[in-house]
């Protein structure tokens, strides 16, 4: 008989970090519950995903141990929201930078005793979060790096630096040359309060070893996705997701090895045609707003009704891993230019004009061997939301199946989606 998924407990740590524990104890055991039924009810998944489950049990336990000793060693753990903040920097100063997104509903209602109920379930979900005391990842970091990429966060920011420090990268909103200056001015100031937080100095030395880090995260995140292009799938959607969700919470080094180890198995799968679904699933590509941990929910109804996912364009997918950072330079001015120009090919929609996601979509679509694209979008996200309408035109163009669809964290549209979406599979399947 197998034992019950659980994620596990450590009230003694919690209660060092001044959580709600008893709040939170619930709210673990549901997750638990929840990771049990949508993953681990799959059928035929990769034996390597068994260090992801892993992962999940110590979700809220060993890793948060691990971001204690890292802070014991007088070394910072640096919260972020967005893709746009070079990591790399965090780990030259020898800190762990962690992603603290909000992807569930429980900690909206913390939020909207403060924040307005009409902005986006990530913003009020990750500051709930904090305001609840209810994650384990937001009390332990020493401070928070947020980012002026649109209203509802940057605005956030200067509440939620009453409950954590909390500093403000500007990103531009367009791509110009002057935009180029002011953004690796931002990459220096951050550079220097890294620097002052963590008494240590960002060196070309200790900045190129951290660039080959984060590169080879990255490098085992396109490997991935590119074994998802084969048909019949090596792994199922679900389980890149919740990969590419880890992503911003495990130890860098360990995450691409372990990551690497997996990919070897489904490259074998490819070569002996296994796959999670038989070849005649439907094949879907996702693009749009992130899914931020534990958001599994669009992925969970495609997937439940015979599709299957074979790639995110979004920042807890590939806009987060599909660029590099040149390993070529070696003096430190070089290196922040590398990495600025890294980071401006982000095409997150803040940005105007924003074609290049448009033909970034139609490539990935391509490369994927999907038969048709959902966009989505969390509710109130504006950028993305009109963003949406170019999307549904090229696609519209290119003849590609399209679904769009706007929704937050909550279960109440969960039948109308499940509706929809049978209808867009109905329409692939002919
Ligand atoms: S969607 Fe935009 S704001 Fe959100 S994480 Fe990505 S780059 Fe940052
Ligand atoms: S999903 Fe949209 S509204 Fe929400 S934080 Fe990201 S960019 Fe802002």
């Amino acid at each position: 008989m197998t034992t019950p998924f659980a994620i596990k407990a450590y009230p003694e740590m919690w209660e060092g970090l001044d959580m709600d524990v008893a709040r939170f104890d619930k709210a673990r055991q549901m997750l638990g519950t929840a990771y049990e039924k949508m993953y681990l009810s799959q059928s035929n998944r990769p034996q390597a995903m068994a260090y992801f489950d892993d992962l999940m049990a110590e979700i809220f336990g060993r890793r948060i141990e691990e971001l204690l000793a890292v802070k014991k060693e007088g070394r910072p753990v640096v919260g972020t929201f967005c893709v746009y903040i070079p990591e790399e920097i965090v780990v030259a100063a020898g800190g762990v930078c962690v992603g603290l997104c909000g992807g569930s509903p429980g900690s909206i209602p913390d939020a909207e005793k403060i924040l307005p109920r009409n902005i986006c379930p990530m913003v009020k979900s990750a500051y709930g979060f904090k305001a609840g005391k209810i994650c384990p990842y937001f009390q332990a970091v020493d401070f928070v790096y947020g980012e002026t990429t649109c209203d509802a966060k940057k605005k956030t920011w200067e509440l939620l630096d009453r409950l954590v420090p909390t500093y403000v990268m500007e990103i531009p909103q367009m791509k110009k040359g002057r935009d180029k200056t002011l953004w690796l001015e931002e990459i220096g100031d951050f550079k220097a309060k890294v620097e002052e937080v963590c008494g240590t100095t960002v060196t070309a030395d200790n900045l190129a070893k951290a660039i080959v880090v984060i590169n080879d995260k990255r490098r085992a995140l396109q490997r991935l996705t590119k074994v998802r292009g084969s048909n019949p799938a090596p792994i199922s959607g679900k389980d890149a997701l919740l990969i590419e969700q880890m992503a911003f919470y495990d130890e860098p080094v360990r995450f691409a090895r372990q990551l690497n180890e997996l990919c070897d198995e489904l490259e074998e799968r490819v070569r002996s045609t296994t796959g999670v679904m038989p070849a005649s699933a439907p094949r879907i590509m996702v693009s749009g707003t992130p899914m931020a941990l534990p958001n599994w929910k669009v992925h969970n109804l495609v997937e439940t009704a015979g599709a299957v996912i074979v790639n995110e364009e979004s920042c807890i997918g590939t806009r987060y891993f599909k660029d590099l950072i040149d390993e070529s330079r070696t003096n430190l001015d070089q290196q922040l230019e590398a990495l600025t120009d890294r980071y401006m090919q982000i095409d997150c929609s803040c940005f105007t004009p924003n074609n290049e996601r448009v033909d970034q979509v139609l490539k990935e679509y391509r490369a994927s061997n999907a038969q048709g694209i959902l966009h989505y979008s969390l509710q109130f996200c504006h950028t993305y939301n009109i963003e949406e309408i170019k999307i549904r035109e090229a696609c519209e163009k290119e003849g590609i199946p399209y679904l769009s669809i706007e929704t937050d964290y909550s279960p109440e549209d969960v039948g109308q989606l499940q509706t929809r979406i049978e209808a867009f599979l109905e329409q692939i399947r002919g």
